[in-house]
């Protein structure tokens, strides 16, 4: 804004001529407006829109916390030492490749505040995770998005072929948010091979824990030979902490340390940093949790596609519902009926979280009704 329009200077004090409103950046226009999610309103709702987890914490996790709360007067460690250190020993790296932040979309920002300037480009998939148009927008860079494949899984060659000399970054996300379609690990060994190396390719493992699908993927194994490698990961899904907010990348270290300083300091709280810690060592009771999981998902599946379905293998904790046209209000109807929150993606399809097998059970009552009838009576 040119200051000369609407200061005068008296007596070398610059005085405002205009009552010129103070204006943001042309960039949060364009940001999806937030609505404010229905938010599982009683014991009957079903919170199937977010991929949570639906057990409650594990009681080592919560006495974790607690413990932290007496002494929430002072600042968290800001370098998250111990658990960095933590995460470093479950997953075969060294305290040096880890950042840590809140939730892994605060590690996503870190990435794009660390590799990105206005105009560089980033590519991903689509459709992909709805955090990446946003914090891409939000960095100033340039989104360059891939479609999908027909089975809506990523298309690497499109991917590596979209790769520009004002390419700085690319997102993989394995399995996919929303399709839950996965990588296998020699896909995404090759894509490595045909991306240059000043690429951050940065693989988003949110729903890791959960894919069990044949050569999934193992991102730390390719870190060191791929110095331009970098995995996110999360303690929200899996591990159930989604409201404390933690998630960390495993890079080589300088890229892990060039995340750590653009990271807000003392971002991740004592509370959040004692849990997760706690999480890492309850393991199997966490394995348990998500075993549950896997089966109800691949119970879901199989009655889904013998009411007729056809859905992607979901790898993850939600499954993929393609809504044809016609489709998708109705669907979208049903469950809202049925007390369910769901992800809607108009016209694309429908996201629906796999929690308890009661539940789990109204999903597929709601997906039977519509196979039943698959025109509304009117
Ligand atoms: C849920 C999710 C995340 C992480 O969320 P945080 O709660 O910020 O850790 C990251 N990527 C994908 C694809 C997700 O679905």
């Amino acid at each position: 804004m040119c200051i000369g329009t609407s200061v005068v200077t008296m007596g070398g004090m610059p005085v405002p001529l205009l009552a010129d409103p103070v204006v943001a950046r042309p960039v949060l226009a364009r940001l999806p407006v937030y609505r404010p999610g229905r938010r599982a309103s009683g014991p009957g709702t079903g919170a199937l829109a977010s991929n949570e987890s639906h057990f409650g914490p594990l009681p080592a996790v919560l006495d974790a916390v607690l413990a932290e709360a007496a002494h929430v007067n002072r600042y968290p460690d800001a370098a998250a030492t111990d658990l960095r250190a933590a995460i470093a020993a479950r997953t075969g790296t060294v305290p040096e490749q880890v950042s840590v932040g809140t939730g892994s979309v605060a590690v996503l920002a870190q990435v794009l505040a660390a590799y990105c300037d206005p105009g560089d480009e980033v590519v991903y998939a689509w459709r992909s995770f709805e955090a990446y148009p946003i914090l891409v927008d939000l960095a100033g860079a340039t989104a360059v998005e891939v479609p999908l494949t027909v089975d809506a899984r990523h298309d690497l060659s499109a991917m590596a072929a979209a790769v520009t000399a004002r390419t700085k970054v690319m997102f993989v996300c394995t399995p996919n948010n929303p399709t839950g379609t996965q990588l296998t690990h020699a896909e995404l060994a090759e894509l490595l091979t045909h991306v240059p190396s000043h690429v951050l390719v940065v693989v988003d493992e949110a729903y890791l824990e959960f894919a069990t699908g044949p050569s999934r993927v193992d991102t730390v194994a390719l870190l060191d030979a791929h110095p331009n490698l970098c995995t996110l990961r999360t303690f929200s899904k899996a591990y159930g902490l989604a409201g404390l907010r933690v998630g960390y990348a495993l890079a080589a270290p300088p890229v892990a340390e060039a995340l750590r300083r653009v990271a807000i300091p003392f971002g991740v709280s004592a509370p959040a940093q004692a849990a997760a810690r706690a999480s890492l060592a309850a393991t199997s009771e966490l394995t348990e949790r998500v075993d549950a999981v896997v089966r109800e998902r691949a119970r879901m599946l199989r009655a889904a596609r013998d009411l007729g379905w056809e859905l992607p293998d979901s790898q993850a904790n939600f499954l993929w519902l393609p809504t044809p046209t016609g489709l998708h209000e109705r669907l979208v109807g049903e469950f809202d009926a049925a007390d369910l929150l769901v992800r809607p993606f108009a016209g694309e399809g429908v996201r629906v979280t796999v929690a308890d097998p009661a539940t789990n059970d109204r999903v597929l009552a709601v997906l039977r009704r519509i196979a039943d009838a698959p025109e509304p009576a009117s």
